[in-house]
């Protein structure tokens, strides 16, 4: 075993495969991505075909090992993350009878409210799952295709997520771990078993789903066939893995206590490690299964965080061309120059509707309070606040629940600015964080690959040993009394203009 001192991480992502190849001390030694399509074959529709992410994973895994120039005995574990909800149907033969349903399709409204009833209305279904019926998870899929597309389902024997796919093409099992199976809304997350209720109530097979383990425990090791394919050695332990969101979370050390992540790129996603499972009364956060044995998680996603700052950067410094820096660099600049709390500005993030804390398409982004002395500075920095009072708004629902927030490791493309970073931590009332791992959820995955290969002892033991957190800023006690009073204004804002948006 001790020669055995690499691990194999592979996220299946959206856009690409995402491959790194980390060492026992954290470094990253090959890191290469393969893209492919997704096809939108009508409005609201996204596919993707399950062979590309196979392709995808060869090509990757292979240019990793070739870039290393790591002897592939060397390879300790290899670790799958990918994109959740997605849904791969196999027949007894365990071909994939269509395209791959995803995340972000919308086909499926009918069969979330037919599930809904079907559990006894939202607080029966929370009392099963501990989850509303959100039309991107699994379960409303495998009834689209009842619904819609009969033949096919009646071919149906197994059903699968996007990485756990890869995972029969590597091993030959059927397997998932709890935190990726958490989405499908099949789980019955507090015991970390498939929910036998749901699946009578939704008249769906239990022989459907796949065996379930902890992310990182082996599900099974690879097969001769597979070795060949992707350069590697055959019996390579494969573990559970986890949905990109719970293994990013293990990339970022998201994996105690107190511990949260804000990841401020496009959209804006708090997530909280929990020791206990984390009620979820009004369904507005997902309350999954962690990557780490035995313990839970919670997460919430705004959907316009950083995107609401790169929209403000297109209209309010389209004319900008920094001689040196970014744009972004002079706005935050520019956004320094400006009072806290812009003088009585407020922006309301909600440039795509919103999904949480508000679940709701129809919310409009908007400025209030402008008077004739903000000019585009003041309302920069308006966005800026008001898409963390946003991120803050989830926070805020995570200590309603019970889980401790007390250090806040900041990622994504907003993570790049110190002042931002400050921000967070005088209105999340938390010390913010950086720790340096960028594709977090492959990271992730490897680490986990490594706790099933025997390189480390447990999945904190992993994060241990090879994060670094630097950066650390204290929220200061002035700056957070005065941001506490504006969230709390910040806060009425949305109830009393969810009328108007309505008629919008
Ligand atoms: P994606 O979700 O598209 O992968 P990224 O994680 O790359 O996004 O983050 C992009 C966002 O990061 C931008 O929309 C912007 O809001 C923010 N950002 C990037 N650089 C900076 C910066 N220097 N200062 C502040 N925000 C930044």
């Amino acid at each position: 075993m001790k020669n055995r001192q690499y691990v194999l991480g592979v996220d299946i992502g959206t856009s690409s495969t995402k491959t790194l190849l980390v060492a026992a001390d954290g470094r990253i030694v090959a890191e290469t991505t393969a893209a492919y399509p997704l096809y939108s074959p009508k409005p609201g529709w996204n596919e993707q075909d399950p062979a590309h992410w196979w392709q995808a994973t060869i090509k990757t895994v292979r240019a990793a090992l070739k870039q290393s120039g790591i002897e592939p005995a060397r390879i300790a574990g290899l670790g799958l993350s990918g994109q959740m909800h997605g849904s791969v149907f196999l027949d007894a033969r365990g071909r994939v009878l269509r395209n791959a349903l995803l995340w972000n399709d919308q086909r499926t409204a009918r069969q979330c409210a037919d599930i809904t009833a079907a559990a006894g209305g939202t607080k029966g279904l929370i009392a099963l799952v501990n989850n509303v019926a959100l039309t991107g998870f699994t379960a409303p899929k495998i009834l689209w295709l009842r619904d819609n597309e009969p033949k096919l389902f009646k071919q149906l024997r197994q059903l699968l997520l996007p990485k756990d796919y890869i995972r029969y093409l590597l091993t030959g099992d059927y397997a998932s771990d709890v935190s990726d199976a958490a989405g499908t809304l099949l789980l019955d997350v507090q015991n970390r078993r498939w929910s036998t209720a749901l699946l009578r109530k939704l008249d769906l097979a239990p022989e459907l789903f796949p065996k379930l383990y902890e992310s990182p425990d082996v599900t099974g090791t690879l097969h001769a066939a597979a070795a060949r394919a992707l350069g590697l050695v055959a019996g390579l332990p494969v573990v559970g893995g986890a949905g990109d969101q719970p293994a990013g979370a293990v990339g970022m050390g998201v994996v105690a206590e107190g511990i949260v992540s804000a990841t401020l790129g496009t959209s804006g996603v708090v997530f909280a490690h929990a020791e206990k499972m984390a009620p979820n009364p009004a369904g507005v956060l997902q309350s999954f299964c962690h990557a780490v044995p035995d313990k839970w998680c919670v997460f919430g996603c705004m959907l316009s965080a950083g995107g609401s700052l790169e929209w403000a950067k297109e209209a309010l410094y389209a004319d900008t061309q920094p001689k040196s820096g970014s744009v972004f660099d002079r706005m935050d600049a520019d956004i320094a120059g400006v009072p806290a709390g812009c003088e009585g500005l407020f922006f309301l993030p909600y440039l795509d509707g919103e999904r949480c804390p508000h679940a709701d398409p129809l919310a409009r982004a908007c400025w209030i309070g402008l008077n004739r002395r903000h000019g585009r500075a003041a309302m920069a920095r308006a966005v800026m606040e008001g898409i963390t009072f946003g991120m803050a708004d989830q926070i805020v629902l995570m200590r309603q629940l019970g889980v401790k927030v007390a250090e806040v490791r900041c990622g994504g493309g907003g993570a790049r600015s110190r002042f931002w970073r400050q921000l967070q931590a005088d209105i999340y009332g938390a010390t913010t964080v950086t720790v340096d791992s960028p594709n977090a959820s492959a990271y992730g995955a490897a680490l986990l690959g490594g706790v099933g290969g025997g390189v480390w002892g447990s999945v904190p033991a992993a994060c241990r040993m090879t994060l670094t957190v630097q950066n650390r800023l204290k929220p200061s006690a002035p700056s957070a009394r005065f941001y506490g009073a504006r969230h709390t204004l910040y806060r009425t804002l949305y109830p009393a203009l969810k009328p108007t948006f309505t008629k919008l």
